[in-house]
């Protein structure tokens, strides 16, 4: 689509939005979304300024920058959106404590370096939350401390924290300052807190596999494409070796197919060193894979609204128990990996660190918590390597974007919290490759759901009264889907047999499924239970009750030939069973 044509549907969207805001009325705006199938015909038909290679964070970043600078895209992914480290996060919007704190240790390398990063990731941290209101939230994380010296020891490094943020912020959402929290206070959160005082400081909290999510519906809308499912098995050149486009295999309609663009983008992740070795065998690697766990626990093991930073734990690492979506994630652990894997499982060994380090905090007994675990999760993290870090906690945490002879733009490292800025970038370097110099049409692009201006407390009674919801699952859907969530509700309306509830303690219905399935690409059970909805990540065991029911869903609507899905059973329900406990 050229840019006159997409300057005109965004102007009709605003328009629309505008009309419903002036009539009073509801504001259900019906967003036009193409299926998995309309995203592959336009691929065959069109030749991409960019091909991006990758659906997590990074990739749908660029999708959303080359929207914004008028270029038309397509997001290559070989398993699902957000299937590598953008499900699997621990969910902060952050500059990082834990770099701060390193900027004042003398006896750490590259201090500036590291200033630089968390001077950064403060400011995206503010346009995060500001471009997806609806997905994201701030949120005050407590420092517990036993002495005087802690206290103001973290005070003040909360402070700094917080003065940087200011420094560098050059607008979106802002963050309230630290401040100390006396014993009373604290034990109305953590009833098993030890400390007597303690400091609270402000990040940021989202759901990262939705964000994903929003940030492709949102490109979608703004012309570009993306298919799931597709992976890229190797790279077309021309007699000057330059890339002119992909060879792909789409995996669900076992199709082989060359998509054509002027430049790719590797947003691999982890898995970035496969493609810049198939562009160039000779290069070395670059990728150092840092595995991260993570568990659920219910929420009577911490606050529902604050998190808690143990800043020390045994080994001196930090560990984080943050409140998400009705539980408490515990984590992050750090294991590094020889190469980089789908789906790593959390380790005996990271178990007992999570399970011990909380344990030991709180002075509870190991045995009574590890019965109610809810879930356990581990995700890779894509470290850019430096010839001379010791240690993965030295390798550098910052993004590099390479360009290489041929023309593909590697953007390697980097952190969730960063994604757009990671995309503008991106985006400059094709620019500069193809010779193309479009400006920016918005500074800080919204997502579309995003409901800012809007009265959020009556939305949801609205919601309550037009849907007859429960208060709880209003919110749910407005804070999942921002907009969309009228377009869900009314597929669930649709028919009787669609407001079937999946699980009685979960919101989510049979209609909600079909539009998963229909309009955000969902193919495989898994897509539902882990990433379109979050249920893999808050319970288990629930999965195990929902997935055949999830599993028929997906075959009627998908029509799957039984053949294909007596297989299909077999071998995917084997892969959740390794999730047990
Ligand atoms: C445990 C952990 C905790 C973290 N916590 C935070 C946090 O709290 N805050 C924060 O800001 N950051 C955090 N991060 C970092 C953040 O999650 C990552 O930096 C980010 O998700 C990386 O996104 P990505 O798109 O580069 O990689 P990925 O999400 O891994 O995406 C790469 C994608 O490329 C696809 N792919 C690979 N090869 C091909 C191919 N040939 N064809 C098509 N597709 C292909 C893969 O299937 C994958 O989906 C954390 C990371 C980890 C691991």
């Amino acid at each position: 689509m050229n840019r006159v044509a997409f300057v005109a549907i965004a102007s009709i969207l605003t328009q629309r939005k505008v009309q419903l805001q002036s009539a009073g009325d509801s504001r259900h705006i019906h967003y036009k979304l193409k299926s998995r199938e309309e995203h592959l015909a336009d691929a065959l038909l069109n030749e991409y300024d960019v091909i991006i290679v990758g659906g997590g964070a990074t990739g749908a970043g660029v999708s959303l920058a080359c929207a914004n600078r008028g270029l038309k895209s397509i997001v290559l992914e070989s398993q699902d959106y957000a299937s590598g480290a953008s499900s699997k996060s621990t969910k902060l919007v952050h500059g990082g404590v834990r770099y701060m704190q390193q900027v004042f240790q003398l006896s750490e390398k590259n201090r500036l370096e590291k200033l630089q990063l968390v001077a950064e990731a403060l400011r995206e941290r503010s346009n995060f939350l500001s471009m997806c209101s609806y997905l994201t939230q701030d949120f005050p994380t407590l420092i517990p401390c036993t002495n005087l010296f802690d206290l103001g020891y973290y005070y003040f490094g909360s402070l700094i924290y917080h003065c940087v943020y200011l420094y560098y912020q050059t607008g979106g959402h802002t963050f309230k300052p630290p401040r100390i929290v006396g014993k009373e206070e604290i034990q109305q959160h953590f009833k098993f807190a030890k400390c007597n005082y303690g400091v609270i400081y402000y990040d940021g909290q989202f759901n990262d596999a939705r964000m994903v999510q929003e940030l492709l519906v949102t490109s979608s809308l703004k012309g570009q494409n993306m298919a799931n499912y597709v992976e890229v098995k190797g790279l077309l050149k021309n007699e000057q070796n330059k890339i002119t486009g992909v060879q792909a295999f789409d995996k669900i309609g076992q199709k082989q197919f060359q998509i054509k663009g002027k430049c790719v983008v590797n947003a691999t992740g982890g898995w970035a060193d496969n493609l810049r070795l198939m562009d160039d065998p000779t290069v070395s690697k670059r990728i150092v894979s840092v595995a991260g766990s993570h568990l659920t626990m219910p929420q009577k093991y911490g606050s529902h609204s604050w998190g808690y930073l143990i800043p020390k734990t045994n080994d001196g690492r930090v560990l984080y128990l943050l409140p998400w979506l009705g539980n408490i994630v515990m984590g992050t652990t750090e294991r590094k990996l020889d190469n980089t894997i789908s789906d790593p499982t959390v380790s005996k060994e990271e178990y007992r660190w999570l399970l011990q380090s909380f344990c030991d905090e709180f002075a509870i007994d190991e045995s009574e918590v590890a019965k109610d675990g809810k879930s356990k999760w581990c995700g890779v993290r894509p470290l850019v390597y430096q010839s001379n870090a010791l240690s993965t906690k030295e390798v550098s945490r910052t993004h590099e974007i390479e360009v290489s002879k041929s023309g593909l733009i590697s953007v390697m490292g980097g952190k969730w919290t960063i994604f757009r800025l990671m995309g503008e970038q991106t985006v400059d370097k094709v620019q500069e490759l193809i010779g193309n110099n479009k400006k920016r049409l918005e500074n800080l692009p919204k997502l579309v759901g995003d409901w800012t201006q809007f009265d959020n407390k009556k939305e949801i009674q609205d919601m309550m009264k037009m849907f007859n919801l429960p208060q709880s699952y209003a919110a749910y859907f407005l804070t999942t889907y921002g907009d969309r969530a009228y377009d869900v509700l009314k597929l669930v309306h649709e028919k009787p047999e669609n407001k079937e509830s999946l699980h009685p303690q979960f919101p989510h219905t049979i209609g909600e499924i079909l539009y998963q399935i229909r309009y955000e690409q969902a193919r495989k059970p898994e897509d539902i239970l882990f990433r379109r909805t979050r249920l893999g990540f808050l319970d288990q065991n629930a999965i195990f009750n929902v997935y055949e029911k999830v599993f028929q869903i997906m075959a009627k609507e998908l029509k799957w030939p039984e053949k294909f899905q007596k297989e299909f059973l077999k071998e995917n329900f084997e892969y959740i069973r390794k999730l047990e406990f």
